[in-house]
């Protein structure tokens, strides 16, 4: 059933969030990253409406090919390179790998070979621009506005085709979801996991590419443009560009375990993924090096390095909490955290056919801190990022806020779902970890 909450939300983000990444981009585009001289121009009548309409680029046959090329081979490198990595690097986990049980019992596999599409993808980009020079490596910078047309195009396609594909032919009709809602369905998803075929995995394609393989490319292409405006590249952009290209690598490195995250085990698919792969991802999440570009910010040492510590630790603890709970997971708790046996909460719960189940609950290292350091690593890293920006304009700081939002919302979700789960034992791991983010504080 859907409460009026959730459905307000789910139609002012159909009616709004399409506004808002048009509205960054375009302020960027028409006042150098200024949020509130667009709302002056208008609000004071020295602008209509029309006039900034009239100034945006619109979709070319360009940005349609080069949109439709990268896609391509985005979806070529998925589906028709079995993964080689995991056969001579150490340590990293690819090739065919098995997602959590889905609530009807199914098990699906997965060709992991996201790392792969990374760097073959990568290795182009810079064989381009260093040998070949085919192409301008400020490609995505020159036709970042007609791009985004496309990526709405495609994310607006994708989400409507999933919907229909959950009415008429689902791939496992008992993992699909319908509340009778038609908004919120088309926002939230029907399918489970939507799949073309026995390997084309909907949520694993849209999630990792091509918006996350494009992220870092993106971000190149900024560095290159600042490159070509001012003849340098700041330290600023070398920041933004390191710290998201490790948050990048460590998503393809960890592909494996990311399909046991919210995402891929409790998601289904619909706009709110389909849509926000396409084009809330790679449009939002990289405004900062779109931000440096405008104002190239040469950050003095002591601050630089500041800002790559915070970044360092909030990776670290991103990635060491995440780590905790999968090794935990994994070895059903018979492993030492921080050198010592992991403490736990056993708990049980029931699933729709009745039969019980137990699992375990974490108490000690980073998850004995909170319930949920991992996303206060995530938005330490984020944090970061936007300081790098200075202080001179609000628009670089969407991101922590946004992610603050979401990794907020998203917690106070999966506690909800927690508790339905697995209800007094819930209560009990949450009177021995009392605090969501930060001890002491929420
Ligand atoms: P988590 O990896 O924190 O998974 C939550 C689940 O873990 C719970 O539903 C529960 O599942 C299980 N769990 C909860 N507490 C414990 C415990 N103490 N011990 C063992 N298991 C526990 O959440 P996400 O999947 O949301 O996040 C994964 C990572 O991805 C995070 O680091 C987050 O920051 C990042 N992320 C980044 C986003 C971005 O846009 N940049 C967006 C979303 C996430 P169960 O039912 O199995 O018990």
């Amino acid at each position: 059933e859907v409460d009026w909450f959730s459905l307000a939300s789910v139609l002012f983000l159909l009616m709004f969030a399409p506004l808002i990444v048009y509205y960054f981009i375009m302020s960027c585009d028409q006042y150098q990253c200024s949020l509130m001289n667009p709302l002056i121009d208008l609000l004071t009548g020295n602008k209509h409406l029309s006039d900034i309409w009239n100034k945006t680029p619109m979709l070319t046959y360009r940005a349609a090919g080069i949109y439709t090329l990268w896609v391509t081979f985005q979806v070529a490198l998925y589906m028709c390179l079995p993964d080689f990595c995991h056969k001579f690097l150490p340590g990293y986990v690819g090739g065919v790998q098995e997602g959590a049980v889905t609530p009807a019992g199914v098990v699906n596999k997965y060709e992991i070979n996201g790392l792969q599409a990374w760097i073959i993808t990568h290795m182009l980009w810079f064989a381009n621009a260093y040998y070949f020079h085919y192409f301008s490596p400020t490609i995505i910078f020159d036709n970042w506005i007609p791009l985004m047309w496309c990526a709405n195009i495609l994310g607006y396609a994708v989400s409507t085709f999933a919907m229909i594909k959950g009415y008429f032919f689902p791939t496992n009709p008992k993992d699909c979801k319908f509340t009778g809602n038609f908004f919120y369905d088309y926002m939230m998803g029907i399918e489970f996991n939507p799949r073309i075929g026995k390997w084309f995995d909907f949520k694993l394609f849209f999630n990792g590419r091509p918006g996350i393989v494009a992220w870092t490319l993106i971000n190149l292409s900024y560095a290159a443009k600042q490159q070509e405006l001012y003849g340098q590249v700041t330290n600023s952009m070398i920041l933004v560009n390191v710290l998201q290209g490790i948050y990048v690598l460590d998503f393809f490195w960890n592909e494996a375990w990311y399909l046991k995250t919210i995402d891929i085990c409790h998601d289904h698919f619909g706009w709110y993924l389909g849509w926000g792969d396409c084009v809330w991802l790679p449009y939002l999440y990289t405004l900062q090096g779109l931000y440096l570009v405008y104002h190239p910010v040469q950050l003095g040492t002591a601050n630089a390095i500041g800002i790559l510590i915070l970044g360092f630790i909030g990776y670290y603890i991103f990635r060491m909490t995440n780590h905790q709970k999968d090794l935990f997971r994994r070895t059903n708790s018979n492993c030492k955290i921080w050198g010592k046996k992991p403490e736990y909460i056993e708990c049980s719960y029931m699933s729709v056919d009745g039969t019980k189940y137990y699992s375990k609950l974490m108490t000690s290292g980073f998850w004995g801190w909170a319930r949920h350091f991992n996303y206060t690593g995530d938005l330490m890293g984020s944090l970061a990022y936007c300081l790098a920006c200075g202080f001179e304009h609000i628009l670089p700081y969407f991101y922590i806020v946004y992610m603050t939002i979401l990794l907020t919302h998203r917690c106070i979700r999966d506690e909800h779902r927690c508790l339905s789960k697995y209800g007094k034992d819930w209560k009990r791991y949450t009177a021995a970890v009392p605090y969501r983010l930060l001890p002491g504080v929420f």
